[in-house]
């Protein structure tokens, strides 16, 4: 009950034993195509470029910002928590003018910080964190791509903590690429990075074309400057999901099967009854560790749904509760990074684990735990809370 990695739903890590073809098999191709087209369906987009980059979230963060970046290029990083700064950190590698300006962690940004920074620095990209998982809060993201648009930069979004948990609509709000992994909201193991690339992203990074030596063909001409790297060069990975079918990497098979399930499930479920899902385990959870007399820590208005930081109580040693909860009860709270490290817990309520007996278990599990540690908590506090919140959304179906 982290905030990520969490348990996988076990229908995924099913699809993962399935067995191997090799990557011209017909079978492989339409499970890729099909891939696609789920992952469509989860990032609310017609974008024809969706598809997998192999390897975790910040295969795909730096996937992303590589193929759009060249030496030189201006981008701008709203940073409010520790993955502003890893998008910044990998700009810079690739060579970019990186600016920031940044928020206090616990905050978001108002969008006309966003604009005004956008109008004095002049990106080539703006690159944004959806939701940092470091803080727990979600920007809202509606009013950037017309920003973006606006001043002609690209918007790039790392919606790895948020997607399937929370609002994310790639075409409506104008998000030029967007990339995640499958351990958060998304229900799988770690290790496959789903991307969704728009018509004018694509095109500027086609415009970067450079096919390996050894399988081009006369028709390959190299265009633009070379894309610093070669596992992460999405004009080369977008030639071998296309029709083409341009031999790169080996696409890791039982990771594609687990991100097709990862996304069928989602479709078979619906985007708006994930969200709503995780809306209500979240706020269940919240209710409970309030119910415990715990204090939330951020702008709770603008927390993701499925993850909630709650400070650790004056005088109590936050990884020895930790660690009751693990060795007592088989349960896994998350720890935090950088200025939050020692003051909150994180709480995750997301993919197979936004459930309603996970949050009841989890809150009274911390309940003995805190109490073992000398915290005095209302008995019952926790459960009782969560328990209202889930009374309260049921009236509320009946009403
Ligand atoms: C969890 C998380 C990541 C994780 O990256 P990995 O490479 O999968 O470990 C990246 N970005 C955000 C916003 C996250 O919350």
């Amino acid at each position: 009950m982290g905030p990520g990695p969490v348990d996988a739903d076990p229908r995924v890590l099913r699809a993962m034993a399935a067995s191997l073809v090799g990557q011209f098999d017909p079978f492989m191709t339409d499970t890729m195509n099909e891939t696609m087209a789920l992952w469509r369906t989860v990032w609310r987009t017609e974008n024809e470029q969706t598809f997998l980059v192999d390897g975790t979230s910040r295969a795909g963060i730096e996937a992303a910002l590589v193929s759009l970046l060249e030496p030189g290029d201006r981008v701008l990083v709203p940073v409010f928590g520790r993955f502003g700064h890893l998008l910044a950190e990998i700009s810079a590698r690739a060579g970019a003018e990186v600016h920031t300006i940044e928020a206090p962690w616990g905050e978001v940004f108002e969008p006309d910080q966003i604009a005004d920074a956008v109008r004095r620095v002049r990106p080539k990209v703006l690159a944004v964190v959806h939701g940092d998982t470091s803080t727990t809060m979600a920007q809202p993201l509606e009013a950037l791509g017309a920003i973006a648009r606006e001043h002609d930069a690209l918007l790039y979004v790392d919606a790895t903590a948020s997607l399937g948990g929370n609002s994310f609509e790639t075409d409506a709000w104008g998000v030029d690429v967007a990339t995640a992994g499958l351990q958060k909201c998304l229900g799988g193991p770690s290790g496959s990075a789903p991307v969704t690339v728009s018509v004018r992203a694509a095109a500027l990074i086609r415009a970067r074309k450079h096919v390996e030596a050894g399988i081009r063909s006369a028709d390959d001409i190299d265009h633009g400057a070379r894309i610093a790297s070669n596992y992460l060069d999405l004009a080369q990975v977008m030639d071998y999901w296309g029709p083409r079918r341009l031999n790169h990497h080996t696409e890791a098979t039982s990771m594609l099967y687990a991100a097709r399930e990862c996304a069928r499930l989602l479709a078979v479920e619906g985007m708006d009854a994930a969200i709503a899902r995780h809306a209500l385990h979240g706020g269940a959870m919240l209710a409970g560790v309030r119910g415990l007399g715990l204090e939330v820590f951020g702008d709770v208005a603008h927390k993701m749904h499925n993850v909630v930081a709650v400070a650790i109580p004056d005088g109590v040693d936050g990884d020895a509760v930790r660690g009751a909860l693990l060795s007592d009860f088989g349960l896994e709270i998350g720890t935090s990074f950088g200025s939050l490290h020692g003051k909150v817990w994180r709480i995750g309520t997301m993919g197979h684990n936004a459930r309603r007996d996970a949050v009841l278990v989890t809150l009274a599990a911390l309940e003995q735990a805190l109490r073992r540690a000398g915290v005095p908590v209302p008995p019952g506090g926790g459960v009782d809370a969560a328990l209202g919140v889930y009374e309260s959304a049921t009236a509320g179906v009946v009403a």
